[in-house]
């Protein structure tokens, strides 16, 4: 009889407590944006925090990797002579350090986000796309020449999701040895 794989079952619970820490804490996130959407926005949608190259490397921790120009800039007048920080984190990068990351990367909590045009209010869309409203306008009026069309941008926190697993679990089970 073949030994059972430890180290393989202990990844694997591991990965369940995973899974089941997080749907409570989307349970939980979701409760407290029922009771005051505004607190629990206003807590999400703050400021990035700079971290320093420790934080940044984190094992489970989501990182900001791609902060603005005029961040960086700022940061590094700050402080001239230390150590440049280039990454930062926010709440909800902190709360995914709870519960893992999927084999790609992806953390297991997720903000849903309305996605507005500045004109047209709340769009079906990706942010960056231009609006499809602003498309659709009607091409006929002389005015609509001088119209920009706009992009996408986030709008207001609608509350929060488990992050899919089956589109981030990467197949790295490979085929059985065959062994008899
Ligand atoms: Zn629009």
């Amino acid at each position: 009889m073949e030994a059972p794989d430890f180290a393989k079952l202990i990844t694997e619970s591991a990965e369940i407590l995973n899974e089941a820490i997080a749907d409570r804490m989307v349970e939980v996130l979701n409760e407290a944006y029922r009771l005051d959407p505004e607190c629990i926005a206003q807590l999400m949608d703050g400021p990035i925090v700079p971290c320093n190259a420790e934080l940044a490397d984190h094992s489970t921790i989501q990182i900001w990797d791609h902060l603005d120009l005029a961040t960086l800039e700022r940061l590094a007048d700050q402080n001239p002579d230390g150590e440049s920080k280039t990454a930062g984190v926010r709440v909800l990068g902190l709360l995914n350090g709870f519960t893992g990351k999927y084999p790609d990367g992806y953390g297991r909590i997720a903000a849903s986000y309305e996605v507005d045009c500045p004109v047209h209010g709340s769009q079906d869309g990706i942010v960056g796309d231009i609006c499809p409203a602003c498309i659709a306008r009607n091409p006929q009026k002389d005015d609509e020449d001088t119209v920009e069309d706009h992009e996408l941008i986030l709008g207001k926190l609608l509350g929060f999701a488990r992050v899919d697993a089956s589109k981030h679990q990467v197949s790295a089970q490979g085929p059985d040895s065959g062994n008899p």
